[in-house]
């Protein structure tokens, strides 16, 4: 029997000599070696019929397949009848396999690498391989297939000329924040992933730090059977996934800021809102951060409405 390069993995001997096949359905075809180097291979997001051919191809005739978890990466091989070695590449212990992965490139060989879903390097392990791979003088030849972030920002129904990706957000409140204050007057449409159970805290700071006309979707288990885009307001995302939990992968897309200057009348409105939740200060700045008005005239303005509210409750 073969041995495994790395027994600790899964050991699923090669085809021992015989040329390399995958089968989808009845079918069967031959997968010649794609050659040396290092083939960064995107696979399905969920539905695993979303694999491409050259994908199938490249996993079939590689020598061996780097993976998060082979359990999960060996549901997909075994869909199209693909045999080969797999060995764990993940945030535990990328460190310690990159440099026998690196070996492997050395000695010539057609390496694949994949990650549990979707395109390796989105967010997602491989990052440190494909730069040390490229530094040693290795090919690295990409295979595009499925990403969830591009899934999303074409199905949401906003801008798609000019984009960025932010991955998933800080977990804590502060730096989360913080983060979407970085981001609020970026002239792009924004892609976030996120998870579940964070999904209505993070709408609500979108709200607090976008402000809630902003436009935005939630897409979420994308290409599995419950499918949903749920296209709205930031304000109307955030009510409905406040009252509504969710299970599933969420991707979170926000448009980008309005380009026409806000009227004297919605910056009122702004500064009203924003004043009933906190201090003149913080209030004026959010204001400034939104519009992208002038501080010193937004304080003057901020400390009228208030003088003007305070006679009123008076
Ligand atoms: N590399 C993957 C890609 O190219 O999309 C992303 C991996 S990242 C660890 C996993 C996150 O991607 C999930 O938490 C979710 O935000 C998003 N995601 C993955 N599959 C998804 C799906 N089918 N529908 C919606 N979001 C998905």
């Amino acid at each position: 029997m073969t041995q495994s390069a790395f027994p600790d993995d899964d050991a699923t001997p090669p085809s021992g000599g015989r040329a390399a096949t995958f089968r989808v359905d009845a079918a069967t075809f031959p997968a010649p070696s794609p050659g040396a180097g290092l083939h960064v291979v995107a696979t399905p997001i969920g539905r695993l019929a979303d694999v491409t051919l050259r994908a199938l191809e490249t996993l079939a005739g590689a020598d061996l397949i780097a993976c998060e978890d082979t359990r999960v990466t060996r549901v997909l091989l075994d869909r199209y009848a693909i045999r080969v070695p797999l060995v764990s590449y993940n945030d535990h212990n990328a460190a310690e396999r990159r440099p026998r992965l690196l070996a492997a490139l050395d000695e010539g060989k057609a390496v694949a690498l994949v990650s549990d879903a979707g395109t390796p390097l989105v967010s997602d392990p491989g990052y440190k391989l494909v730069a040390e791979a490229i530094a040693a003088g290795h090919r690295v030849i990409p295979v595009p297939g499925p990403s969830a972030m591009l899934a999303a920002l074409v199905a949401s129904g906003l801008p798609s000329d000019t984009f960025l990706f932010a991955g998933f957000l800080p977990t804590k409140l502060e730096a989360r924040r913080h983060r979407l204050e970085d981001l609020a007057r970026v002239p792009a449409t924004l892609v976030f992933y996120e998870s579940p159970h964070r999904l209505a805290d993070m709408l609500a700071d979108a709200v607090a730090v976008f402000g809630a006309s902003r436009a935005g979707a939630v897409a979420r288990e994308l290409t599995k059977t419950f499918e949903e885009t749920v296209r709205g307001s930031l304000g109307e995302l955030a009510a409905i996934f406040a009252e509504r939990a969710v299970k599933g992968e969420i991707v979170v897309v926000i448009g980008p800021p309005a380009e026409e200057k806000a009227s004297e009348a919605d910056v009122d409105a702004m500064l009203r809102a924003a004043l009933a939740r906190q201090a003149p200060g913080k209030a004026v700045a959010e204001v400034a951060r939104l519009t992208g008005a002038d501080r010193k005239a937004l304080y003057a303005r901020a400390m009228a409405l208030k003088a003007e509210a305070d006679g009123k409750d008076g």
